[in-house]
């Protein structure tokens, strides 16, 4: 039972996309896009061949021009707008939440919209044409090479002091859409239900932690959340 009072926090990973086009990380085989993890999303693989990685992620930051935010994205904004206590915790580095409304949310793996200084750390959101080709693209501010703003494997997630603050004063916490393989987010089940969050899940297949929810809905995000969220926000 929620009402406008629950303080909510919610966690979605790639599977929420999924319905937008957008290929989720293939845990079972390691591929990312046809694509080894440790090559496309670790230090050492920008390090090894960052033409690779760049290219890669160029892709992924063309593709958002083609990609439409979908109903289970609109379905948390209508959520948000209800609650007076809600933050969104995101793993994807798509734009999707942002463009469907969603306000206070959090990008804990970075963004693809951003690129970040090798050098003096200044993040930039670089969308134009000329932003979006091969080249690499060296700093406005000091001149070195731009990277990815993307929390690679083995990288710090961003805003964890405040995600984990948010997890043990919520009252409901929802994952959406995520494998529960990639720590830390996989541990924020257990952060919210130590603290006695009710804890709720929905995801296409079971996903790694599925015993630890009170709740399990099993099927497409962009179907299930809008009836659930017309539910809870109807009382
Ligand atoms: P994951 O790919 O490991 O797991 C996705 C989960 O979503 C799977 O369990 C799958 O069963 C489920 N799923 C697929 N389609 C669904 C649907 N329509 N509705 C509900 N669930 C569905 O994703 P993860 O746990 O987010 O971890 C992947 C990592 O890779 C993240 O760190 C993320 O940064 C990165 N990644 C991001 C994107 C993106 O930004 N859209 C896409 C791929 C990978
Ligand atoms: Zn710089």
């Amino acid at each position: 039972m929620i009402t406008k009072q629950t303080r909510v926090v919610i966690l979605t990973g790639a599977g929420i996309s999924a319905e937008s086009g957008i290929r989720t990380f293939r845990a079972a085989d390691g591929l990312w896009e046809d694509h080894r993890i440790e090559e496309v999303a670790t230090p050492e693989g920008w390090e090894a061949n960052p033409q690779l990685v760049w290219s890669f992620y160029q892709q992924r930051r063309r593709q958002l021009l083609e990609v439409e935010s979908n109903s289970g994205h609109k379905a948390l904004v209508e959520l948000e707008k209800y609650l007076d206590n809600f933050l969104l915790v995101t793993q994807n580095v798509d734009n999707l939440h942002e463009r469907a409304g969603s306000q206070n949310l959090i990008h804990m793996h970075g963004e693809l919209e951003k690129l970040r200084c090798q050098e003096c750390q200044h993040i930039e959101s670089m969308m134009e044409e000329e932003h979006l080709g091969e080249e690499f693209i060296s700093c406005r501010q000091c001149g070195a090479r731009l990277r990815p703003h993307i929390v690679w494997f083995n990288e710090m997630p961003l805003q964890l002091p405040e995600i984990e603050k948010a997890l043990t004063q919520c009252d409901v916490f929802i994952a959406i859409g995520t494998s529960g393989h990639v720590y830390p987010a996989s541990g924020f089940l257990h952060t919210a239900r130590l603290n006695g969050s009710h804890t709720i899940g929905i995801n296409l297949d079971p996903p790694e932690n599925v015993y630890f929810f009170d709740e399990f809905f099993q099927g497409k995000a962009g179907e299930i959340l809008p009836h659930l969220v017309q539910r809870w926000t109807e009382e």
